[in-house]
């Protein structure tokens, strides 16, 4: 009962208050590793680009780095996602990451920067590692907050 409880309460958390607004995101992100970044972003019903079909947000460098993100995905996806989503564009807009980590422990992606967003499970249970990660740009990051979440799925 208490389990359910719990489960029920961070539900209510979880969705309770939704934000429709990114910027309320880059702010956050600004807050959780401590810099200030400013990139341009919109949401939009149709990106700039038709090069990526099944992309969900877009940094664009040129002319100046700026972020898109679509409307149908932003508007069916709650706060947690929202906010691995704009991370994610900022990983590239903000820190200059180019790349895309392929690296996973078992089923979990241990990079922000990997080309699908993690669920948002494990992206909360192992959000400092997540950002570390992100800031650190570790060529094989090494999570052990993964590992421990592996071994209690199992
Ligand atoms: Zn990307």
């Amino acid at each position: 009962m208490k389990t359910v409880l719990l489960l029920l309460t961070l539900l209510t958390i979880l969705f309770a208050c939704s934000h429709y607004d990114p910027d309320y995101f880059q702010d956050k992100f600004n807050k959780d590793i401590n810099i200030k970044s400013k990139v341009p972003i919109k949401i939009v019903k149709k990106f700039e680009t038709d090069l990526y079909p099944k992309a969900v947000g877009m940094c664009y460098f040129a002319p100046q780095p700026h972020i898109e993100v679509l409307e149908s995905y932003w508007l069916e996806s709650s706060d947690i996602i929202r906010e691995i989503l704009i991370y994610h564009e900022l990983g590239h807009c903000a820190l200059n990451r180019v790349e895309h980590s392929q690296i996973k422990i078992g089923l979990f992606s241990t990079s922000i920067m990997y080309p699908q967003i993690p669920h948002e499970f494990e992206y909360l249970a192992c959000k400092n590692e997540y950002l570390e990660e992100l800031v650190t740009k570790h060529i094989i990051p090494i999570s052990a907050c993964l590992f421990q979440l592996q071994n209690i799925k199992r």
